[in-house]
């Protein structure tokens, strides 16, 4: 009897610790984990294809490899992950360290001879099997802020080697207190089968802790859900995203969604599944809990598609569940009543646009000399886009589209023999970016995932180069206002040195001490180039001591 209870004792744990540890792996910081971001999170990139680790506030917190290995990469890059480490494992998998301020001593120096080799900042460079063998908890770097961060973290991702498969971190097993359910902000209901994007918000009140009740849904026809939701562990405040959403038809799953891996290929499939024109509208994600397109992707678990058909007198109970990696939930509960009701929903309605552009067909515009060309499925639906070239400006808008590819554009020059001259692209928030350059027989010719206003403009000003005051540094402040820095390149006494940039503050940098020059005084020239080949040379006399 005693051993009886003892198996459902040890049955129950299994049951309610239903997420199976893949491997078990020491955590990269030895500070207390606590997370701003986690894995499969909705960015405005696609899915996160990690999690964010708190860093104190700060940047230099040791990173430690988490498992015996070698350094298969490293790489530097102004945005993305800024400076990264890959470490690949016996078991499987490789683990990556993103946005840290400076590698470990060995691997600095070890870095900094292909940066001096290559004359080049950036770098992305890979290592054999042993050539760098790393043992764990080898402290291989220090949290930092480059690249894409916006505030000191560590961005750590696990991947499965052999496919480059990013897999969610925490089913390493790492200790994350948690018992704070996902949070609903918002409930919708989708008219499904509409050629608009129909969509009604839908109340729900609080029936107990973690559960909600919708107002009845009186309607027939076919219909899909969506919600915002977001998620926090207890020991941060920062709001991260749900790992389940699950979809439940009177007492059996119809639909469900979970954050366990994904492939980079699936990465902007995030814009199929939110509800885009939504975000553009209001900044917030809404996740649609339905898959009306048939997408075939390893973080959409069930074979239907949660599209629920109601008829008129019939009645549907529906649940949608959201739950956490800890497997706390939260539950709508949704009555819907068929009835011959018709509901008001809101849409946007570009069907006045000039052209519709069939998902599943190329497209092209001619016009005077401008072209366009829209390869098929560069549109998630059937899309109505304003497209005109009038007035040597080319138009190509439609403010609530995600594009999945990038669409072909030639546009004739109107100013001959520039060098300056480039296409502007000012979408509709204003935002003006540079949208290429490149001069092919009189005509500009590129590639943009922009939509909006194209025209030509010219930049006739060299970027800027002042030098900075900073302790223990040579410092500059590089800046270009029009078309932005390409190129930059620091000499001193004639030869070419390796200055660190930061795009973020506008900064090229390079520390006393690794400089090893051992004169009073220097002669020091920078060279910075912009976009379109502005350049702009500052000569100096610098004395260091
Ligand atoms: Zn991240």
């Amino acid at each position: 009897m005693k051993n009886f209870f003892f198996i459902l004792f040890f049955l129950g744990l299994s049951i309610v610790n239903s997420q199976v540890v893949v491997e078990e792996a020491n955590p990269p910081v030895k500070i207390p984990l606590k997370l701003s971001g986690n894995f499969g999170e909705l960015r405005s990139s696609g899915f996160h294809s990690g999690i964010d680790i708190k860093t104190l506030g700060k940047e230099g917190v040791e990173i430690k490899s988490i498992d015996d290995g070698y350094i298969s990469r490293i790489s530097i890059s102004l945005s993305g992950f800024g400076k990264a480490i890959y470490v690949t494992h016996p078991n499987g998998f490789t683990s990556v360290y993103a946005h840290l301020s400076r590698f470990n001593e060995n691997i600095e120096k070890l870095i900094q001879a292909f940066q001096y080799q290559k004359k080049s900042y950036v770098i992305n460079k890979f290592f054999k099997k042993d050539e760098f063998i790393i043992s764990k908890d080898d402290i291989i770097g220090f949290s930092g802020n480059t690249g894409s961060s916006f505030g000191p973290h560590l961005h750590f991702e696990i991947r499965k080697s052999s496919e480059n498969l990013p897999i969610n971190p925490l089913r390493f097993g790492y200790p994350i207190e948690d018992t704070i359910p996902p949070t609903i902000r918002g409930l919708f209901l989708y008219k499904i089968g509409d050629k608009f994007n129909k969509r009604k918000k839908i109340k729900i009140r609080r029936i107990s802790s973690n559960t909600f009740q919708s107002e009845p849904i009186r309607s027939n026809g076919s219909f899909g859900f969506g919600v915002i939701s977001d998620d926090r562990q207890n020991n941060s405040y920062n709001i991260n995203g749900t790992y389940n959403y699950k979809l439940i038809k009177n007492g059996s799953t119809e639909f469900e969604i979970e954050f366990d891996n994904f492939s980079f290929d699936e990465k902007a499939l995030q814009m199929k599944l939110m509800d885009y024109g939504y975000y553009v509208d209001k900044k917030s994600r809404l996740i649609k809990i339905f898959n009306e397109a048939g997408l075939k992707t390893s973080f959409i678990k069930s074979k239907n598609s949660g599209v629920i058909d109601i008829a008129e007198n019939d009645s549907i109970k529906i649940k949608i569940i959201l739950s956490d990696y800890s497997n706390n939930k939260t539950q709508v509960n949704i009555n819907l009543i068929g009835t011959n009701d018709s509901l008001d929903y809101y849409y946007d309605d570009f069907s006045d646009f000039n052209s519709l552009i069939k998902k599943s067909e190329d497209f092209n515009f001619y016009d005077n000399g401008a072209e366009v060309k829209i390869k098929k499925n560069t549109f998630n639906n059937d899309t109505f886009l304003d497209i005109k070239y009038t007035s040597d400006t080319l138009y190509i808008v439609n403010p609530k589209v995600y594009t999945f590819k990038g669409i072909e554009v030639l546009i004739p020059q109107k100013v001959l023999n520039s060098k300056q001259t480039y296409i502007a692209n000012l979408d509709d928030q204003g935002n003006k970016i540079f949208a290429g350059h490149t001069k092919i027989k009189n005509n500009f010719k590129f590639k943009t995932n922009n939509l909006g206003k194209f025209y030509e403009d010219i930049d006739s000003i060299a970027p800027t180069i002042k030098q900075l005051n900073r302790k223990n540094k040579i410092s500059f402040q590089i800046k270009d206002d029009e078309t932005g820095v390409k190129k930059y390149d620091v000499f001193i006494n004639g030869n070419w040195y390796l200055f660190e940039y930061e795009p973020k503050r506008n900064e090229i940098f390079c520390s006393l001490n690794s400089l090893e020059i051992f004169e009073k005084e220097i002669n020091i020239k920078v060279v910075v180039e912009d976009l379109v080949g502005n350049r702009k040379t500052l000569i100096k006399r610098l004395t260091l001591w």
